[in-house]
Formats: structure tokens, sequence, C-alpha cells
């Protein structure tokens, strides 16, 4: 048994999620994950189980663990009751905190969901904002969406949602600051906030600077599609 693993096991999600595994696979004939994706959630668990560092290692590293929509179905099936929905997510914050996550492509997008709904959480306690979604990211929400991306604020008038106002009635109220505060404090003390700047050291840590990171999201921003940015894997 290797630290890696004796780190995943002190996650209470991990300790939740995973009783013993017989690996039936049952949560991968119910996975909807495991249909379109290299992703099996028995191999998941039988990975954790073997206790084996090597490939835990592997697995942090991999896209495999970004797949889980998080759906729960393989829960509710288990025979053994065990949750590989709770158990990704433990091997996430792993991945994210040794920062393997940079190393795969799907891991990598931690960077927008940290960048975006993270950020805004902390800013305006919504993980996200009307304004993030661009019709050019967006083209499938056709016209009446780039209509209201351009009027947003006329729109919002009309409607008597402005959004500078606390509590006014609708979505994207501003959220009184002492709630903000709390907001901020639970993300502190529950260790989110040290998950995201893992994010930003590790992305660094993999594409060689900050510069590079910047360059990185501007390509994402820019292009609707991270891969645009070719990695130096010789860095
Ligand atoms: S359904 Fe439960 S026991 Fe079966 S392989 Fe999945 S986690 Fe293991
Ligand atoms: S929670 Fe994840 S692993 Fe479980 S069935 Fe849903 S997508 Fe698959």
């Amino acid at each position: 048994m290797g630290k890696l693993f004796n780190e995943l096991k002190q996650d209470i999600l991990y300790q939740h999620g995973m009783n013993a595994c017989l690996n039936c696979g049952v949560c991968t004939a119910v996975c909807p994950a495991a249909e379109f994706n290299d992703y099996s959630p028995r191999e998941v668990m039988n990975i954790c189980q073997s206790e084996d560092d090597e490939l835990i290692e592997e697995l942090l590293k991999s896209d495999k663990i970004w797949y889980c929509g998080q759906c729960f179905s393989c829960k509710t099936r288990c025979p053994r009751g065990n949750s590989t929905a709770s158990v990704i997510l433990a091997l996430r914050r792993l991945s994210v905190r040794h920062g393997y996550f940079a190393e795969s492509e799907k891991g990598r997008q931690q960077l927008f969901a940290k960048r975006v709904f993270g950020e805004n959480m902390l800013k305006r306690g919504y993980t996200l904002l009307a304004e993030n979604i661009t019709p050019a990211h967006f083209p499938e929400l056709g016209e009446n969406w780039e209509y209201y991306y351009e009027h947003m604020a006329e729109m919002r008038e009309w409607w008597d949602v402005p959004m500078n106002l606390e509590n006014s009635p609708g979505s994207h109220r501003v959220i009184p600051e002492q709630d903000m505060e709390e907001l901020r404090a639970i993300y502190q003390a529950t260790g989110a906030i040290e998950l995201m700047d893992a994010v930003e050291k590790g992305m660094e840590k993999k594409l060689g600077s900050k510069a590079e990171v910047e360059k990185y999201w501007q390509t994402w921003v820019e292009t609707g599609d991270s891969r645009n940015y070719e990695i130096d894997e010789n860095k």
C-alpha cells in the first residue's frame, strides 16, 4: 500500500463510496459515460482496490476520471452499496492536489471549471452567468439567445429583473455581501480554495510558466477549444 492510496483512503468520499467491490460489472453496464467513452467504473474500482500506487497514479493522469457525469446510477444498482461516483470525486481531488490532472486533456478542463464556475461563485455567488454563454461558443442556442445576449441589459429592465440590485426577483440578483462572505468562508474551510489554487499551479507546472497558462486560456476563450493550443511535451 503506497502513499497515494493512503491519501485516497483518508478522503471521506472514498470511505463512503468503497465498501468492497466484487467486480461484477453492473456499474459499467448501467453507466451512461461508459457507453460512449473509454471508461469503466468497474475498472476504476478495481484499480483503487488494488492499492497499487503506480496504477492509481496512471489513473489520476488519465482522461478516465473526468468522464463520469455524476448521475449516481452506479450507486443505486451496486450489490455492495458502493458508489463509484463518490470514489471518482475523491480521485479527482487527489489528481488536482498532486497536479496529475494537467497530464490529460479532460483533466486540463479543470482550468475552465476553476476560472469560470469557481471564480464566478466567489465573485457573484453563481457558478454560471449568462454573460459567459457567448453565442460564438454556443451556436446551438440559436437566434433567440443571440438576441438576448446583445440586448441583455434592456431585456432585464423590461422584465424588471435588474442585475445590480440586491435580492431583486429572478436569477442573477446581487447576493448581499454578508452572504458572500459566508460563502467564501465555506470555500476556505472545505479546502475548495486550496484546490482552485492547485489547478493554477498544476497548469503552470505542466505548461512551464504563468504566461503559457494565459496563452492556453486565451486559445480556449478565442477558439472554444483548448486543443488548439499545442502542448510541448518536451518542456
Ligand atoms: S456494481 Fe459494485 S460490486 Fe459490481 S463492479 Fe461495480 S462497484 Fe464493484
Ligand atoms: S455516476 Fe459516473 S460512474 Fe456512476 S453511472 Fe453515472 S456516469 Fe457512470
